[in-house]
């Protein structure tokens, strides 16, 4: 765990959060500033900061985010009504927090993504 990556606190319980699934690989808590009905975050407990940190090693894992946000989007209701699963990387797409994550947004129409 980074001491001081705001996700990494999530997951060791030292930060409070409204957690939905946890498993061996990964954790998942609701947005605290949500932008949908449904927004949830679903983060690798391992401590990569963006998408670019993944590598050849992390095939199972990556598999295994599909999988659970699948199961989780569908846990809420929204498998047949839609979803979106979003990931920003880098300064230009807006990421703030520097742990890799997962936005589950949905629960409302939520519009064109590309203009
Ligand atoms: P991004 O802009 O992709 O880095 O998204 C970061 C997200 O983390 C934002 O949607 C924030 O609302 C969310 N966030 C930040 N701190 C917390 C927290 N302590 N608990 C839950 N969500 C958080
Ligand atoms: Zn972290």
């Amino acid at each position: 765990m980074l001491e001081e990556c705001i996700f990494c606190r999530i997951i060791a319980g030292k930060i409070p959060a409204d957690v939905v699934y946890a498993d061996d690989q990964v954790f998942a808590f609701k947005d605290i500033n949500p932008a949908a009905p449904v927004h949830i975050l679903l983060i690798p407990r391992e401590h990569l900061a963006t998408f670019n940190d993944f590598e050849p090693r992390h095939k199972e894992l990556i598999g295994h985010i599909a999988l659970v946000l699948k199961k989780i989007a569908a846990d809420q209701g929204l498998a047949e009504k839609g979803y979106r699963v979003l990931v920003n990387c880098g300064p230009e797409s807006g990421q703030v927090v520097y742990h890799l994550h997962y936005h589950l947004l949905g629960g409302r129409p939520l519009g064109a993504l590309l203009p």
